[in-house]
């Protein structure tokens, strides 16, 4: 259902006001800055907000035109067309609409995802997460196969829900700020999947166990931790002291932010293997002086630092221009920065996903940073992530299982200031499950939660089972890749899929 509450002429005093089922629009003229900004607030809690400020001029071909700035013309549009056409491809409008009578009813142009100039290379495999590096954990894939039993040796936390940065793409736009844990909370969560987890497979499996130790140097237990969620998780009040009390422990810690807060100490970042710096649409973020993303804050650790993998992720979208694409190449040259990924915005559905690949593809190669078949010629490479889609799914999860509960868990805090904990999905991608429907942007823990926090170490404790179908729930999947990866090592029984060139981060598969 739409309530249509106030739509003021553009230009005029009050704003253009929407309301759909699931959001708030607002458009208004910027202040000082000149031209509109349209904002979406969720209905379904949290108090954050996405703030868009251009959109993308489309032809009939599905080719972008060109980026502009939202006007008063194309706020009115999206504003009007928003329930029709969703809170991310709203921002993608076609010229012929714009001038013409209002918004044609089109097919989804079909994008193979072979045409796209794009190479798999060697960074992509290192430093995102294609499935090649689970190869090297093969053990825990003997294990689920002989005994039906998990190995959980990768985990994110969200330690809690603060961000000050208004990004447009926000996956999780229906955040509580609320929402943190306790430093004993973290610790009680590391302790299960390593230590104990550690200890309980020496007990129960040890021909496994022996079988990881000699392939790694390592029991089976937790081998990579990465902080992130949020958006900032050195905002958390316990950042530092909890990060000192895991580089005791015997794993691997990544780190994703969205920025670094001055009052943190330098040294703390040397604790981790690798660090990832999302930067947001200059006009997001409240961090970046004179909204230049290159003018932030990096800490002294982290610049030139050969002993730490430290890389930019860029989502490319309506808010792009080349000036950024290059300042971002001119940043890693600066700080001596490892890489860029840039990807398409997951919000998008399949179809718009592929079609904004391509796109980025094209410009990519145009600005000279991929070569004709999509070879990366600078630091800079395009992650080519991409939802699945039905009839994938039936096939590769004819058990109505996912295959990420075999070694992977994310908790995130949604919910912990009302229940007093929260749940672990197997992804975190599942905010952005764009197929049919819209993307939800939270987590949601009766369609896609495990277990809470509490009982974290029923994954490797009890079998592996089916909490939901993602045939139902995830046909729209980002890792259906990272999924037939454990399907095949979990069935084959022997087959090698260690690529020939070892990739960095094994303990981040
Ligand atoms: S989106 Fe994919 S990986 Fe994530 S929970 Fe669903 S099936 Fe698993």
């Amino acid at each position: 259902m739409t309530i249509f509450h106030a739509n003021a002429e553009p230009g005029g005093a009050a704003p253009l006001r929407r309301q759909t089922e699931r959001f708030d629009i607002s458009g208004r003229l910027r202040a000082g800055a000149g031209g509109y900004e349209i904002r979406l607030r969720s209905r379904q809690g949290g108090r954050n907000h996405a703030v868009h400020t251009h959109f993308n001029l489309v032809a009939d071909s599905g080719d972008l035109i060109e980026r502009r700035p939202l006007d008063a013309q194309a706020a009115r549009f999206i504003i009007d067309n928003f329930e029709a056409r969703g809170d991310t491809a709203s921002f993608d409008i076609f010229a012929s609409d714009l001038t013409g009578s209002g918004m044609r009813e089109r097919e989804p142009v079909a994008t193979d995802p072979k045409s796209i100039r794009h190479q798999l290379t060697g960074s992509e495999q290192s430093y995102t997460a294609t499935g090649t590096k689970l190869a090297y954990h093969q053990p825990i894939f003997d294990k689920y196969r002989e005994t039906g039993f998990a190995s959980i040796i990768r985990a994110t936390m969200t330690l809690h829900q603060v961000c000050a940065s208004k990004c447009p793409y926000c996956s999780t736009i229906r955040r509580n700020r609320a929402d943190a844990i306790t430093l004993d909370e973290a610790k009680a969560f590391v302790t299960a999947l390593g230590e104990d987890q550690a200890r309980y497979n020496r007990d129960n499996f040890a021909v496994y166990n022996d079988r990881y130790r000699e392939a790694t140097g390592a029991d089976i237990g937790l081998r990579g931790l990465i902080l992130s969620g949020g958006g900032q998780p050195n905002l958390w009040p316990h950042f530092a002291e909890f990060v000192d009390w895991l580089a005791g422990l015997d794993m691997d810690l990544g780190l994703i932010t969205n920025g670094f807060p001055p009052h943190i100490d330098e040294d703390i970042y040397r604790h981790f293997q690798w660090i990832r710096l999302s930067i947001t649409p200059e006009d997001a973020s409240p961090h970046y002086p004179g909204q230049r993303f290159d003018a932030q804050y990096m800490p002294e650790t982290i610049r030139h630092n050969d002993a730490l993998t430290v890389g930019l992720s860029y989502v490319h979208g309506p808010w792009t221009d080349d000036d950024i694409l290059a300042r971002i190449d001119g940043a890693l040259e600066d700080n001596g920065f490892d890489y860029c990924r840039v990807l398409a915005d997951c919000n998008l559905s399949r179809s718009a996903q592929l079609a904004a690949h391509g796109a980025l593809a094209e410009r990519l190669f145009q600005l000279g940073f991929i070569d004709v078949d999509g070879q990366p010629l600078k630091r800079i490479f395009h992650q080519l992530k991409y939802h699945g889609e039905g009839t994938e799914a039936e096939e590769l999860w004819d058990g109505g299982q996912c295959f990420l509960q075999v070694y992977n868990t994310f908790w995130d805090t949604t919910g912990h200031e009302a229940n007093g904990h929260s749940a672990c999905y197997p992804c975190d991608s599942v905010t952005v499950l764009a197929g049919d429907e819209e993307p939800e942007r939270r987590f949601d823990a009766e369609r896609w939660g495990t277990h809470s926090n509490t009982d974290v170490a029923k994954l490797y404790t009890e079998h592996v089972r089916p909490f939901f179908d993602p045939r139902q729930n995830c046909a729209a999947c980002l890792f259906m890749r990272n999924n037939r990866m454990v399907k095949e090592l979990s069935s084959a029984g022997g087959l090698d899929f260690t690529p020939g060139e070892p990739p960095e981060h094994i303990n981040f598969p």
